[in-house]
């Protein structure tokens, strides 16, 4: 099969399909998307070689059983051993001999076919188009921030990085009724957040008040983004973090300290819930598609995307 593969370079590769595992399904990939951790990856965040790509959707063409075969599929991404005592306390995100498909140990979704076992895989609804189904993954961890903290309606919540987690994020945060300002350095990023009914502000260009946010989401795959979040965020409120990158960041602790301002970790997230609001529709993803690329041409995908600061590029095997 073709592949997109990572050894400290991004190739383009024949490769032999995934073998499938007991347990485990194989798909067709149909189109996978392409996300600022992928990026990351090939900065040598995680120390990943091999197939990136975790944000898919896909149809099911081998499992043991029958039932799938034909599906149109969205997967969960970490593939946990379902022993240890985080998966027994029932958090087998965080299973510490977990892989993560495109991530850790474990081939990607930048392929013509992806294996993962069948208790990872959600069906797609019949409403929900591939586009929008390549989607579940990233919306799904920007729902997980309603697990973690309540947000009241009303609450003055920031969301710092404009770019595609960032739209996400705020639309979760709308559907609850906070009342969300999106802040970013794009006019036209900043505009699709202003024609959904969102606070805006461009970073550069205008002055945003300190301890302002009660909550304040950073998304911006930036490690300055955090010194920002601190400088914004009002006392005892909290900082979502969402962004992972490569390298390490520099911020301010006595601001944390004396403010009392809570540091919260973000990632994955629930699928069913994210596949919800994409069959309501609530939440606007195919907007943020920029262009669609045959896996073939999966390197200048890479380039134009770093070049053109585009929201989402998508990659099509099948194409
Ligand atoms: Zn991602
Ligand atoms: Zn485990």
């Amino acid at each position: 099969m073709k592949a997109l593969y990572f050894d400290g370079t991004l190739s383009l590769r024949e490769t032999e399909r995934p073998q499938r595992a007991s347990g485990e399904a194989l798909l067709a990939v149909m189109l996978a998307g392409i996300c600022g951790t992928d990026r990351q990856i090939l900065k040598g965040y995680s120390g990943f070689r091999g197939i990136p790509g975790h944000e898919f959707v896909g149809e099911v063409v081998e499992c043991d059983d029958a039932g799938w075969i034909g599906k149109r599929v969205v997967g969960e991404i970490n593939v946990t051993c379902q022993s240890c005592q985080w998966c027994r306390r029932g958090l087998r995100r965080h299973c510490q001999h977990r892989t993560v498909i495109g991530i850790i140990n474990r081939p990607g979704a930048f392929a013509e076919f992806v294996a993962l076992p069948s208790a990872n895989l959600h069906e797609v609804p019949r409403e929900v188009p591939n586009e929008a189904a390549v989607f579940t993954e990233p919306l799904a961890a920007a729902c997980e921030i309603l697990e973690q903290i309540p947000i009241p309606p009303g609450t003055r919540v920031a969301v710092l990085g404009d770019g595609r987690l960032g739209l996400l994020v705020a639309q979760v945060l709308q559907q609850v009724q906070a009342q969300v300002t999106v802040i970013g350095r794009h006019d036209d990023k900043l505009d699709l957040a202003k024609v959904w009914g969102m606070t805006v502000a461009h970073a550069g260009k205008q002055p945003i008040p300190a301890k302002s946010f009660t909550v304040v989401v950073e998304a911006t795959g930036s490690p300055q983004g955090l010194d920002q979040a601190l400088r914004i965020v009002e006392p005892r409120g909290t900082v979502v973090m969402k962004s992972t990158f490569h390298e390490l960041a520099r911020f301010d602790t006595a601001k944390l300290v004396v403010d009392e301002v809570t540091l919260l970790g973000s990632r994955c997230g629930s699928f069913p819930a994210a596949l919800g609001l994409l069959r309501s529709k609530q939440v606007k993803v195919q907007e943020l598609v920029s262009k669609t690329c045959p896996l073939e041409a999966g390197l200048e995908a890479f380039q134009y995307l770093e070049q053109t600061a585009c929201l989402k590029v998508l990659l099509a095997p099948g194409a």
